[in-house]
């Protein structure tokens, strides 16, 4: 009989025979990959390359059954476990060296209900597969801006994107989830049962069990609608950048613009001699009907003279894709982020200058707009605590040759240390990388007390731990 050692949650290892680990297999739908086996590589490659763990097993569910069998097996052996739904979070918790990873990717089911404008996912399902079933019906919820992120992460943390201005974040249209609990039990979690473990996994991540089915409230949106890009020579940028933030303060709840600033990728639509140079994107979603989004459009297009003006009417689904090209798996990627109320001239003088030194090609800063809906709600409506960001910087960097890592990740930190005066102190927790644990109290804010003593209610022991960890406080 031969051990597997996996990672203990009190310290040092513990081994398991591997008669314990295959006699799980006929009691699952799904499959038992340990090293090397079919499956195995697939389940712990995630979308950022600088993780690169190997779990000692993984359990690749096709259902609540294996979940709950999953947890079992960690609980009952003390067994240090991640839980993957589609892989994309920049911290990389999704996969853990030598311990028990719960594989979720394989649940990919979405049920529409058009009638009653709800839908059931599945936690391995992507927000491209969301938004073509329920666009079918003309429908959507909101959700983030690159379409192979998970709806199971992007929820439990917030989610917010296109429509967030007009309809909140994720969380503010979730109605209902289905949770595995540490101690192996499947729970629902809504207004009316369990309220506040509905409220802790709003916002609180994966700190409080495995969910496995969401129910979101759906809106009509398009199918086609008016978006695209506006892209401007980086010489004005910081006078752009003044008129951008009165464009925002200004802009109905109807209108999202987001700003991208980077060196231009070599689209189509830009002329070859700009590709590689500095850019200021305008990216823009009218979520209202296109008839008016002209109007609601012309003061950002008073603004400048762009290279290129390529918004137009066209699907929904299509434009939640937009950016798919710019942001694929596989490449390696540190990020920080910061929360602004508002943005000052000093913190837009600072953002310019950063950019004539974008340590490379595939480095960028993505401002995102919040605001209207998103912030009409208590912050401790739910666990998602910063309702006062009405803007969102994320500072990409991205690097494919490993020798470009220090100098990607010593930017992407210096331009976090020279924003910080200006930012709230909030962090949006799927956001922060690896090394981001002294911000724990800042990702759940006001709330993180209430999360803690949640935490020691529903999982005492802390067994979902590898996530951006809330400690259990009685
Ligand atoms: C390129 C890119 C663009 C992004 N754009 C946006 C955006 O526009 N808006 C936005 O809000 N966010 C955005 N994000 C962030 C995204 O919300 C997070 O990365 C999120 O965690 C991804 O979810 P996932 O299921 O793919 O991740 P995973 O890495 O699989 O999961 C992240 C963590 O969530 C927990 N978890 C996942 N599934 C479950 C589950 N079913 N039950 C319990 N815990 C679970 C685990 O702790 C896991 O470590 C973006 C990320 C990337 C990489």
């Amino acid at each position: 009989m031969t051990e597997v050692q996996f990672t203990s949650l009190k310290g040092g290892t513990v081994a398991l025979s591997t008669d314990t680990l295959t006699a799980l297999r006929p009691q699952l739908r799904g499959t038992l990959c340990l090293k090397d086996e079919a499956g195995y590589d697939e389940a712990r490659t995630i979308w950022n390359a600088m993780i690169d763990r190997r779990p000692s097993a993984v359990v690749r569910c096709h259902g609540a059954s294996d979940v709950i069998q999953a947890v079992r097996l960690a609980r009952d052996n003390g067994l240090l476990v991640a839980v993957r739904g589609g892989g994309h979070n920049i911290a990389g918790n999704a996969v853990c060296e030598r311990g028990l990873l719960i594989d979720l990717s394989p649940m990919r089911s979405v049920r529409v209900d058009p009638k009653n404008r709800t839908a059931r996912v599945e936690p391995g399902v992507t927000l491209a597969e969301f938004d073509k079933e329920a666009q079918t019906f003309g429908l959507a919820t909101p959700l983030g801006i690159n379409s192979t992120t998970g709806v199971a992460g992007l929820t439990l943390g917030g989610g917010f994107g296109w429509l967030s201005r007009k309809f909140g974040f994720t969380v503010d249209n979730l109605i209902s989830a289905d949770v595995v609990t540490a101690d192996g039990a499947l729970v629902q979690a809504s207004a009316a049962e369990n309220s506040d473990l509905f409220w802790a996994i709003r916002g609180g991540g994966g700190n409080f069990g495995v969910a496995t089915s969401f129910e979101f409230k759906l809106h009509p949106v398009g199918p086609d609608l008016t978006s695209g890009l506006i892209v401007h020579p980086f010489a004005r940028a910081r006078e752009l950048l003044a008129g951008y933030s009165k464009v925002a303060a200004a802009a109905p709840d109807d209108l999202t613009v987001w700003v991208v600033l980077r060196k231009a990728p070599p689209l189509p639509f830009l002329p070859a001699e700009v590709h590689g140079k500095e850019i200021l994107v305008f990216a823009v979603c009218y979520a209202g009907d296109p008839g008016e989004a002209e109007n609601a459009l012309a003061p950002l297009r008073a603004l400048g003279e762009p290279i290129a003006d390529v918004i137009g009417v066209q699907p929904y689904a299509a434009w939640q894709s937009a950016f798919d090209p710019l942001l694929t798996p596989g490449a390696f990627n540190y990020w920080k982020s910061h929360n602004f109320t508002a943005l000052s001239d000093g913190l837009l003088d600072t953002l310019v200058e950063a950019v004539w030194t974008l340590p490379t090609g595939e480095c960028e800063i993505f401002i995102a707009q919040l605001g209207g809906a998103s912030s009409r709600v208590a912050a401790d409506a739910s666990a998602y605590p910063h309702r006062d960001a009405n803007f969102v910087m994320n500072v990409h960097t991205r690097w494919r040759d490993r020798s470009d890592e220090k100098a990607s990740i010593k930017w992407a930190r210096e331009l976090f240390a020279a924003t910080a005066p200006d930012a709230t102190g909030g962090v949006y927790v799927n956001f922060m990388p690896e090394d981001e644990t002294d911000r724990i109290a800042g990702a759940y804010g006001g709330n993180h007390v209430r999360l803690a003593s949640l935490k020691a209610k529903y999982d005492p022991d802390n067994l979902f731990r590898l996530n951006q960890n809330v400690t259990p406080q009685a």
